[in-house]
Parts: structure tokens; sequence; C-alpha cells
């Protein structure tokens, strides 16, 4: 709710470049439900959604990519990848009829993972402006 939502933005977690939760994640050490994954990308449903769907589309090599604003010239084709997996996921997932896909870069965005990851939101009417 809005108390959650305030705390994450206090907490203005910073990008140290140390490895993430999602490393553990891609390595199916900690169990996530996968809703889509190829050579580059995994999708999996975010343990605290937002909507009715919320899933995220993260690179498997981060390589880097802990936010959009590190992106190199190199990461551009993984960054249309990310994309496109989120259009099919979308897709898989029914919501066709419209979606969010969002990137936090930043403690001012409530950036909260420093893996690189795209959420795709849906299944409800969704608000504009996002808070
Ligand atoms: O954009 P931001 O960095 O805040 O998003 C991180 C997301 O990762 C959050 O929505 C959080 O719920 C999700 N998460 C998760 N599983 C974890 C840790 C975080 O789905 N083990």
């Amino acid at each position: 709710g809005n108390e959650e939502a305030a705390a994450k933005a206090a907490a203005k977690i910073a990008d140290t470049g140390a490895p993430t939760i999602f490393d553990k994640i891609i390595a199916k050490e900690i169990p996530s439900t996968i809703v889509y994954e190829d050579d580059k990308v995994l999708a999996f449903r975010d343990v605290n959604p937002q909507a009715p769907v919320h899933i995220l589309v993260i690179p498997k090599m981060r390589d880097g990519l802990t936010q959009l604003g590190k992106a190199k010239p190199r990461h551009a084709e993984v960054l249309g990848h990310l994309l496109f997996a989120a259009k099919l996921v979308a897709e898989k997932e029914g919501i066709v009829d419209g979606f969010r896909v969002v990137i936090n870069n930043g403690p001012e965005a409530c950036q909260s993972v420093y893996h690189l990851h795209l959420h795709v939101l849906g299944g409800r009417q969704l608000k504009w402006p996002p808070g």
C-alpha cells in the first residue's frame, strides 16, 4: 500500500554493483514462477505484485547492466530482446488490451534491485500518471 511505497521511496538503495537476488533466481537456487525463458532472458512473477499480472523480465547476463542508465552500445541488442520478450509475456498472459512496461532507474525512481529488469503490469485499469 501507500506506506510500503513510501518506505521504498525513502530507502534510496544505491547501485553498488554487488550480486543481486536475481542471480539466484537465474541459477534457480531460489524458486520463482517462470512465465517465459530463452537463452538471453528470463521472465518470472514478481513476489509482490502491484497488479493482477506483474512479471519481471531480466537479462540472464547482467554484464554491467545494473540499471538502464548504465547501458552501453554493446547492450543495445539485449535491450531490444528484453522489450520484445515483454510483448511475448503480455500476449501469453492475455493482457493485450492494456499493459504497461516500466523500468525504475535509480534511487529516485525507487529501483531496489540493481540487475536491470522490465516490469510488465496489467490485468486491471492502470492509472496515469504513475506515482
Ligand atoms: O524496480 P525495482 O528494483 O523496485 O523492482 C524490484 C522488484 O523485484 C520488486 O517489484 C520486487 O517485488 C521484486 N522482487 C521479486 N523477488 C525477489 C526480490 C524482489 O520479485 N526475491
